[in-house]
C-alpha cells in the first residue's frame, strides 16, 4: 500500500491543479474552470512552437490576470538547446523575472545553469523532457537547485512513492493528455520524416500516421503493416487519463497534477480542468476515515462521463499500475473522437448573455452551459439578436450575439462555455 504522505503537520494538503495555457484565452478558460496554476510559453525558448504562445505583452497581461485570481504562472524555457539558442537568453530570463513569473520550466542543463546564475530567486521546475525516472536522479536535480521535478511519464505509482520517500522537494506528474511512444523529448521521428524537430517544439506527430510496407523495387505497392487485424497505426498511443488514480496519487504526496495540451482548444482545456477540479474538490470533502484505504476511493460515473465529452483518443493509465501493452495503442484511427463541441463563450453574463459564437448556432437548437463543477444547464435557444439588436436565426463562428433561452442563464459567468452534442456514435472510453 502507498504511504499516506499528503499531510503538512496534521493538515491534509491536496496537490495543485496545473493547466496548459497555449494563449491568453486558454489561460482565462483554465482559470475560470478551476486551475490553481497554468503553464505557458513565450515566442522563444519554448517547446510547442505552434501552440500560439505569448508575446511579451500578452504574457504580462496573463500573469497579471492569473495573479489577480490567485493562480500561479510557470513559463516554459524547455527547448533542447544548441549553442546558438543561448543568444538573448539572459535578457529573456530577466524579463520573465520582471514580469513576476512563479517558476521556469527547464529541461536543458545549460539553460538550467544559466537560469540559476541569472535569476537565482525564480524557482526552476525541471521539465518532463529531462526524463527523471529514479530517486538518484531526483536527488541530483534538487541538489542542483531545482524547486520542482516533473517526473517522467513512464513511472509506476510505486516508483513515484519511492521517489517521494527519498526527496522533500516538489514533485509534479502528468495526469491527463496525449502521450509519446518514446520517452518525452527522446524522439527524432518527426525530425527524420518531416524536418520538424520535436525538441524545438515543432513535432509533426508522425507517430500518429498510418504506416505501410513498400518493397523498394515495387514503388506504389503498399503492403499493410498489421500487428493484428485491426490496423496499422503502430505507434499511436491512447491518451493518458489518471482520474481514477487521483486518490492514490494524492495520498502519495505529489505536489502538482499537470494536464497536457497547450495546443488543444479552450473547450478541451476548460472541460478537462473542470473535471479534475471537481474530482479534487470531491476528494477534499471526504471524511478522514476514507483515506485509510485510498485505493478503495472511487468517483461516481459522472466524472469519467464528463471527461469523455472533452474529446479523446481513448484512455490509458500508461505505466502507473503496470507496463502498458498493445491494448494501450489505437490501431484504427489517429483522430481524437469528440462527441460534444463548443458552441459559444460567454462574454457578458446575464439573463440574456452576450456570447461569442465558435460553431454555427441556429435558433431552436439544444445546447448546454458548462458550469464550473460537473453540472450543466440544458437550454433551448429561443431567439438571438446581433450586436445592434437585429433578430437573427443563425450565428456564425466569430459572430457576437445576445441569447434568449428557455431556462434561465442568470447565474452564468463570463468565460463559461456553451456546448452541444454532436451527431456521432460514441465509443468506449476506458480499457
Ligand atoms: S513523433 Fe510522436 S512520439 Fe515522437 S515526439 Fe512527436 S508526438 Fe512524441
Amino acid at each position: 500500500m502507498i504511504k499516506n504522505e499528503s499531510y503538512k503537520g496534521s493538515q491534509r494538503v491536496f496537490p495543485e491543479l496545473l493547466a496548459p495555457a497555449g494563449n491568453y484565452e486558454k489561460l482565462v478558460t483554465a482559470i475560470h474552470y478551476g486551475a490553481d496554476a497554468v503553464y505557458l510559453g513565450g515566442k522563444s525558448f519554448s517547446l510547442r512552437a505552434k501552440a500560439g504562445n505569448f508575446s511579451s505583452e500578452s504574457m504580462r497581461d496573463g500573469i497579471v490576470y492569473a495573479h489577480e485570481h490567485g493562480v500561479k504562472v510557470y513559463v516554459t524555457v524547455n527547448l533542447i538547446a544548441h549553442n546558438k539558442d543561448f543568444a538573448g537568453l539572459t535578457d529573456y530570463l530577466l524579463s520573465l523575472q520582471n514580469m513576476g513569473v512563479d517558476g521556469l520550466i527547464i529541461s536543458d542543463p545549460g539553460i538550467f545553469s544559466c537560469a540559476t546564475k541569472t535569476v537565482p530567486t525564480v524557482p526552476i521546475h525541471l521539465s518532463t523532457q529531462a526524463n527523471v525516472t529514479n530517486k538518484e536522479s531526483a536527488s541530483f536535480w534538487f541538489e542542483q537547485g531545482a524547486r520542482r521535478l516533473n517526473l517522467a511519464r513512464e513511472l509506476s505509482l510505486n516508483e513515484i512513492a519511492e521517489i517521494r520517500n527519498r526527496v522533500r522537494g516538489e514533485l509534479e506528474i502528468f495526469v491527463h493528455g496525449a502521450l509519446c511512444i518514446s520517452y518525452s523529448g527522446r524522439c527524432m521521428l518527426s525530425n527524420y520524416m518531416t524536418g520538424r524537430d520535436a525538441n524545438q517544439g515543432s513535432c509533426a506527430h508522425p507517430c500518429r500516421f498510418s504506416y505501410s510496407l513498400v518493397e523498394e523495387k515495387r514503388p506504389g505497392e503498399y503492403f499493410p503493416v498489421e500487428e493484428d487485424e485491426r490496423g496499422t497505426y503502430i505507434f499511436n498511443s491512447k491518451d493518458l487519463c489518471l482520474l481514477e488514480m487521483l486518490p492514490q496519487l494524492v495520498a502519495s504526496g505529489v505536489d502538482s497534477l499537470k494536464i497536457e495540451g497547450r495546443m488543444k482548444s479552450i473547450f478541451y482545456v476548460g472541460g478537462v480542468v473542470r473535471v479534475y477540479r471537481a474530482a479534487l474538490d470531491y476528494l477534499a470533502a471526504l471524511p478522514e476515515e476514507a483515506w485509510n484505504e485510498p485505493a478503495d476511493i472511487s468517483f461516481p460515473p459522472s466524472f469519467i462521463e464528463e471527461l469523455q465529452r472533452t474529446g479523446t483518443r481513448g484512455a490509458t493509465e500508461n505505466f502507473i499500475k503496470e507496463r502498458p501493452g498493445s491494448h494501450e495503442m489505437i490501431y484504427t484511427s489517429s483522430r481524437a473522437s469528440q462527441f460534444y463541441e463548443p458552441v459559444a463563450v460567454i462574454r457578458k453574463a446575464g439573463d440574456k448573455p452576450f456570447v461569442e459564437i465558435r460553431n454555427a448556432l441556429f435558433v431552436g437548437e439544444e445546447v448546454e452551459y458548462m458550469q464550473p463543477g460537473l453540472d450543466v444547464v440544458p437550454l433551448t435557444i429561443r431567439a438571438m439578436k446581433d450586436e445592434v439588436g437585429e433578430v437573427v436565426n443563425k450565428a456564425n463562428p466569430g459572430n457576437k450575439v445576445f441569447l434568449e433561452t428557455d431556462s434561465s442563464l442568470s447565474d452564468c459567468r463570463v468565460n463559461g462555455i456553451l456546448r452541444r452534442k454532436k451527431n456521432v456514435q460514441q465509443t468506449k472510453y476506458t480499457n
